[in-house]
């Protein structure tokens, strides 16, 4: 018996820097090797005429200048090799029509690379650009024993599925030196939650599929995002193409996750987007407005203070300084507990406008996208950042850097723990 195995692969150019390619391969039996000539030919048609017929088919083909995050501060004054992707941006090509200058951002950071992301970061940020710290998800793992430097030896997990090695060191964990080196508003708002939440978190680096709840609040910041950059791109997206991005955000992430949808996950897709629609209308954004910054990477040098290196993402700077941040909630938020339980994020926000622009912020704005039955948008105005709350976030990343170092990570019982990932572990640590 002989076996022939054919393959035919097409790829095609699309507009909006875009290709898609297909391909199909057979394996078949011969009964005697004359007739491998011809029925190699006879494969070769077969398959091409399928690839052909397919591959006709471009499915979403994105805008111009979709997706080119990379261009989308403005100003930059940073260095050329920060801006190296700057080059590409047609628009920059254009003279600027004269208009007040925006602030001249600096210290603006490329985000962390591609080898240190989580399986489903790299498929958003292929897909859509780039990806927030506080949605990454460290990688299945559990506890680390042999680490180079700042090693835990306070906790342990009751039943660890697999330990791994210094050499062989998971993506999800960190070591003290790392977490200490460097600090955000996400990791110093766990730590404020919950310091046990914070270890299983970032220094075992457990992995847990999103909820529901977290599904929803990626899906709405992806479009969200398409949305803010396809105006700083000076076009806007139709709803039809904010669809396309919708469902494909929707599927990405849950590659690899088993998400528990209760059987409802077509219901709870649609009030999804029927949310972020709901946004679209009332939002306070006008569609010809133009943002400062769009999911921009910063970073404030606190080393003045004796402190470390503070870095962040920003949702979105609007015209005049205006920082925003969007939110998805199961509820609507009272402003005086928001303003409260928001500050240490808020507050880092507001330095690290500061520290790229050299301007002050001119408030900030807590957009909330609020999951109720009768779906409603509120959005929430608080002033620029107060002295008190920078000298208070200041003692609140004091205390972080002696309790990482200490390694003090005992658990917080409290309301948190209804929403906590990390339940069950927490219920058998020791
Ligand atoms: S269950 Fe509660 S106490 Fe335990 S880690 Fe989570 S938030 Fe902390």
């Amino acid at each position: 018996m002989i076996r022939l195995s054919a393959a035919y692969s097409k790829k095609v150019g699309l507009p909006g820097y875009s290709s898609h390619s297909f391909s199909v391969s057979i394996e078949t039996e011969l009964q005697n090797l004359d007739s491998v000539r011809e029925e190699s030919a006879c494969l070769y048609d077969s398959l091409q005429q399928a690839v052909d017929q397919q591959i006709q088919k471009t499915g979403f083909v994105p805008p111009d200048g979709y997706g080119m995050e990379v261009d989308k501060n403005g100003v930059w004054n940073c260095s050329q090799k920060q801006r190296g992707a700057d080059r590409k941006d047609p628009e920059r090509k254009q003279p600027r029509p004269k208009r007040p200058r925006p602030p001249r951002w600096r210290n603006v950071r490329r985000e962390s690379s591609g080898a240190q992301q989580a399986p489903n970061q790299r498929a958003y940020r292929r897909a859509f650009g780039s990806v927030r710290e506080k949605k990454s998800r460290p990688v299945r793992s559990q506890v680390r024993r042999s680490e180079p430097e700042g090693s835990n030896h306070m906790i342990a997990l009751a039943h660890p599925r697999f330990e791994s090695t210094a050499t062989s060191r998971p993506e999800g964990q960190r070591t003290i030196a790392e977490l200490t080196k460097t600090i955000s508003a996400s990791r110093l708002s766990t730590w404020q939650r919950c310091r046990l939440q914070f270890y299983f978190r970032y220094v075992a680096g457990i992995h847990k599929s999103p909820t529901p709840g977290l599904h929803i609040g990626t899906t709405v910041h992806t479009v969200l995002q398409q949305w803010n950059l396809a105006r700083w791109h000076g076009h806007e997206l139709e709803i039809q193409e904010l669809r396309e991005i919708f469902s494909r955000a929707w599927i990405i992430g849950q590659e690899g996750e088993q998400i528990d949808w209760e059987g409802n996950e077509e219901t709870v897709k649609s009030a999804t987007w029927d949310l972020i629609q709901l946004y679209l209308h009332e939002t306070p954004i006008t569609p010809d407005e133009k943002p400062e910054a769009v999911e921009v990477g910063v970073e404030a040098d606190l080393s003045g203070h004796g402190l470390p290196l503070l870095v962040g993402v920003i949702d979105l700077v609007r015209t005049g300084g205006r920082i925003v941040d969007f939110k998805t909630s199961a509820r609507r938020p009272d402003p005086e507990l928001l303003a409260h339980t928001a500050e240490t994020q808020t507050t880092s926000y507001g330095l690290l406008y500061r520290e790229a622009t050299g301007a002050k912020e001119n408030g900030i704005e807590i957009h909330h996208l609020i999951k109720t039955k009768q779906p409603k948008i509120v959005v929430n105005e608080l002033g620029p950042v107060t002295e008190a709350q920078i000298a208070r976030l200041f003692r609140v990343i004091e205390a972080y850097l002696k309790g990482v170092a200490r390694e003090d990570f005992v658990p917080s019982p409290g309301i948190q723990c209804a929403a906590c990932e990390f339940f069950n572990e927490c219920r058998t640590w020791r």
